[in-house]
C-alpha cells in the first residue's frame, strides 16, 4: 500500500479553463481548433513510470515535502498515469513566428497542463507534463519526449533560476519504462531512446504565438478575452483593461523580456530557438531545447545544428530577435488597440531600454558600481574584442578577473594576465600583440575600478554574486545523460545539487568549473544540438 502524501491536498483552481473557451471537441485527434484557447485531453498512460529526479524547491512552492515525491503516488501522477482529484488536464491552443515565418497553429504537441494549483500563500502554479502523449496540437508528431531532452531541460531549468534568470521551472523527471524513436541528426539514423516526461511548472505557459493565433485568425473575441484574461490574473496591478492598460501590458512584456535577455548575456546563455512560440508573456526562459551555453566567447555561435546556416538565434543576435518577436506580439495586439504609434514608441523605447540595461549589468559583470557612459562604452568595447582574439572561455574568463589584482598598478604583464590563463583553450595561441592588447585592457580597467575606490576584495565579493563559477556547460550535461540512459541518475542528482549554488566555491567540485573539456569539443550534444527531441 503506498503511504499517504500532501498531493491529495493540493488546491487546484484552475483558472484557465475556469475563465477561457474551451474546444468543443473532447476527442483527441489532430485538427485545427477555433474559438477556443485549449483542448481537454488525457495524459497517455505509460508502462513502467520510474522517478530520475525531482527538485526539492520546486516541490516546497507546491507545498510537497521530498517524502512526498518520493512516493509512488508522485511517481505516477508525474508520469501521467493517474490524475488528482480537480486536475482539468488541457493543451492549450498557440500559433507562431517560427524562423521568422508564420507557422499557423501549433499549440501544446505535447505538453499538458494538468492542472493549476494555489499554494497556502495564495500563489498559483500550473502544473504541465512535457512528453506525455499526443494532443490535438501535435499535428504529425507522437507527443512523446525522449530521456535526453528531458534531463537537458529538468536540469538546465533549475540551474537557470538559481543562477537569477527568469524561468520556468523543474518539478520533475520520470522515465516512462517506453522507448521512444528519434532521428537525433535528421540523417536518416532513427534509434530508439528512452521516453520520459518533464513536470514543468510557472504561473502560466501563455506564449507570444497565444495571442498572435486568435488574431492571425480575425477572431478578435476570442483574442480579446485572453488579454484581459491575461491582465486580471498575471498582471493585476495594472487595473482593469482598458486601451491604456493594453498598452501598460504591452509595455511591460517588453521590459521583463529585455531583462530577461540581459540575463542571458550575463550568464552566456543561447536559448537556440527564439520562435514567437518559445517566447514566454511572463518573460521567464521558456522550452529548453537545443538551448547552450557559450564556452568560447564567441557572439555568432548557436548550438543548433537546424539554424547553423541562418545563425538568426546566435548569442550576440538574441535582444534584436526578442524585439522582432515583440514587435510579432504588438501586431497581434493592435486590434485592440488600432493605434500603431504608441505600440511603435514602446517598440523603440525597448531597444534603449534593453541597451541601458544591458550596459548596466556589464559594468556590475566588471564590479564598478555603476555604467559610466563617458568611460566605459570604450571599456566595454575594447573587452568585446580582446575577449575574441583567441578561444577564450566565458564563464572562466569573468570569474577570474575578480582574482586580478586592482590595487597594484605595477604588475608586469605576465602577472596581471595569470589569473585569466585558465580562460584561453590555447594559451600558446595567445601571441605577444595578442597579450599586450589584453594588458593594456586590463591597466585601462585597474584605473577605472580605481575612479570607483573599490577594493580588491569588496569588487572580488561583488563580481562572484553576479558572475557564476558554475553553469550547465554542454558537456555536462551530456555526460549525466550517458548515465540516464544506462539507468544510472546519480550524475542527474549531482548536478542538479552543484547547479543549486552556481556563485559559490564548492572546491570539491571545482572539476566542473573549468573549461570544456577537448573530447567535448565536437561530440554531439556537447556542441551541436538538433530539434530532435
Ligand atoms: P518547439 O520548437 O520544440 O518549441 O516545438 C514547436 C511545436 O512543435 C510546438 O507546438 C510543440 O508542441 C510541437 N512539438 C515538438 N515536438 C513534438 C512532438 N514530439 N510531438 C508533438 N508535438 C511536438
Ligand atoms: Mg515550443
Amino acid at each position: 500500500m503506498s503511504k499517504k502524501t500532501s498531493l491529495s491536498l493540493l488546491t487546484f483552481d484552475n483558472r484557465f479553463v475556469e475563465g477561457l473557451p474551451a474546444d468543443n471537441e473532447t476527442d483527441n485527434h489532430r485538427r485545427q481548433v477555433l474559438s477556443a484557447c485549449y483542448s481537454f485531453v488525457n495524459p497517455t498512460v505509460v508502462a513502467a513510470p520510474k522517478l530520475v529526479a525531482f527538485s526539492s524547491e520546486v516541490a516546497e512552492l507546491l507545498n510537497l515535502s521530498d517524502e512526498d515525491c518520493q512516493s509512488e503516488n508522485f511517481t505516477q501522477v508525474f508520469a501521467g498515469n493517474q490524475l488528482l482529484a480537480d486536475m482539468r488536464p488541457h493543451a492549450q491552443c498557440y500559433g507562431g513566428h517560427q524562423f521568422g515565418n508564420w507557422a499557423g497553429q501549433l499549440g501544446d504537441g505535447r505538453a499538458i497542463n494538468l492542472g493549476e494549483v494555489v499554494n497556502q500563500q495564495g500563489n498559483h502554479y500550473v502544473l504541465q507534463l512535457k512528453g506525455s502523449g499526443a494532443t490535438p496540437y501535435s499535428r504529425t508528431a507522437d507527443g512523446l519526449a525522449v530521456l535526453r531532452s528531458s534531463v537537458r531541460e529538468f536540469l538546465c531549468s533549475e540551474a537557470m533560476f538559481h543562477l537569477g534568470v527568469p524561468t520556468t521551472r523543474a518539478l520533475s523527471l520520470v522515465t516512462t519504462g517506453e522507448q521512444v524513436v528519434r532521428d537525433m541528426f535528421y540523417d536518416g539514423r532513427a534509434k530508439p531512446e528512452p521516453g520520459a516526461i518533464v513536470c514543468r511548472v510557472a504561473p502560466s505557459f501563455l506564449r507570444f504565438g497565444s495571442y498572435e493565433i486568435h488574431s492571425a485568425r480575425g477572431d478578435i473575441d476570442t483574442l480579446r478575452q485572453l488579454v484581459d484574461f491575461t491582465i486580471t490574473t498575471e498582471f493585476p496591478h495594472l487595473g482593469t483593461p482598458s486601451v491604456d492598460v493594453y498598452l501598460e501590458w504591452f509595455a511591460e512584456v517588453c521590459e521583463r523580456t529585455a531583462d530577461m535577455i540581459v540575463h542571458w548575456m550575463r550568464v552566456g546563455f543561447v536559448h537556440g530557438v527564439m520562435n514567437t512560440d518559445n517566447m514566454s508573456i511572463l518573460g521567464l526562459t521558456i522550452d529548453y531545447g537545443p538551448y547552450g551555453w557559450l564556452e568560447d566567447y564567441d557572439p555568432n555561435w548557436t548550438p543548433n545544428t537546424t539554424d547553423a546556416s541562418g545563425r538568426r538565434y546566435r548569442f550576440g543576435n538574441q535582444a534584436q530577435i526578442a524585439q522582432w518577436n515583440l514587435f510579432q506580439l504588438a501586431n497581434a495586439i493592435y486590434p485592440l488597440i488600432e493605434d500603431a504609434a504608441p505600440l511603435r514608441k514602446i517598440l523603440n523605447d525597448y531597444a534603449e531600454l534593453y541597451d541601458q540595461k544591458w550596459q548596466t549589468m556589464r559594468a556590475k559583470k566588471l564590479g564598478l558600481n555603476d555604467y559610466n557612459a563617458a568611460t566605459d562604452h570604450s571599456l566595454n568595447k575594447e573587452l568585446h574584442e580582446v575577449l575574441q582574439l583567441v578561444e577564450t572561455d566565458m564563464t572562466t574568463f569573468y570569474r577570474n578577473l575578480a582574482d586580478i589584482d586592482c590595487e597594484d598598478i605595477q604588475l608586469s604583464d605576465k602577472e596581471l594576465l595569470a589569473p585569466l590563463m585558465d580562460a584561453y583553450y590555447a594559451p600558446e595561441a595567445l601571441s605577444t600583440e595578442d597579450k599586450t592588447r589584453t594588458c593594456n585592457w586590463l591597466r585601462l580597467y585597474q584605473q577605472r575600478v580605481a575612479e570607483d575606490g573599490t577594493s580588491n576584495v569588496i569588487r572580488r565579493q561583488k563580481m562572484n554574486e553576479i558572475n557564476p563559477k558554475y553553469v550547465l556547460r554542454n558537456y555536462m550535461a551530456q555526460l549525466a545523460i550517458d548515465k540516464a540512459e544506462l539507468g544510472d541518475f546519480s550524475l542527474v542528482n549531482e548536478l542538479l545539487a552543484l547547479l543549486r549554488q552556481p556563485y559559490a566555491e564548492q572546491a570539491d567540485m571545482a572539476h566542473f568549473a573549468v573549461k570544456r573539456p577537448d573530447w567535448a569539443r565536437d561530440r554531439a550534444g556537447c556542441s551541436m544540438l538538433s530539434c530532435s527531441s
